[in-house]
């Protein structure tokens, strides 16, 4: 069968940037099992999958506008080191998820220097040039349950 709305599709897949360093993959973990439609993985990439079945494979390149969206440099803001005196051994490259007026965001701590704290509230993939190499492991129908949650459950999915 074919992904489709109210399918739900286990993948194996590999992200790379431009420079060819790999950014994330499935190879030595879980399949990922996603409910296609539900806008549970990146748009470039569930918009390609559609179609595909059980042993496709497809390499794609998507422009951040399509991947994690272009970086934002007003979100990279120096904050006063003390906003982190509850932090033991504050580091370069911990995240911290602060609930803002517009929802929860992540920061990254970019760089500690002076009693000031840079953190860049951007996807680590912000900006980036995101190229695929996806193969179609399975295709099979969401149960009601999983259409009615929005998720995938089992197997690559959520447990609960
Ligand atoms: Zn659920």
């Amino acid at each position: 069968m074919q992904i489709a709305p109210n399918s739900v599709a286990e993948i194996d897949y590999t992200l790379t940037g431009d420079d060819g360093q790999v950014l994330d993959s499935t190879e030595g973990r879980e399949s990922l099992a996603y409910l296609h439609g539900a806008g549970t993985i990146i748009p470039g990439l569930e918009n390609a999958l559609s179609g595909k079945q059980a042993g496709d494979e497809i390499r794609i390149t998507l422009q951040p506008e399509d991947g994690y969206g272009v970086r934002d440099e007003s979100l990279l803001q120096s904050v006063p080191a003390e906003q982190f005196a509850e932090v033991d051994d504050l580091q370069i490259g911990m995240r911290f998820r602060v609930q803002m007026k517009e929802g929860p965001m992540v920061f990254t701590v970019m760089k500690i220097a002076d009693n000031q704290v840079t953190v860049d509230g951007n996807h680590p993939l912000a900006g980036k040039t995101l190229h695929f190499d996806v193969k179609v492991q399975d295709v099979r129908d969401a149960t009601a349950e999983e259409i009615a949650h929005g998720h995938v459950h089992g197997p690559g999915g959520r447990a609960h």
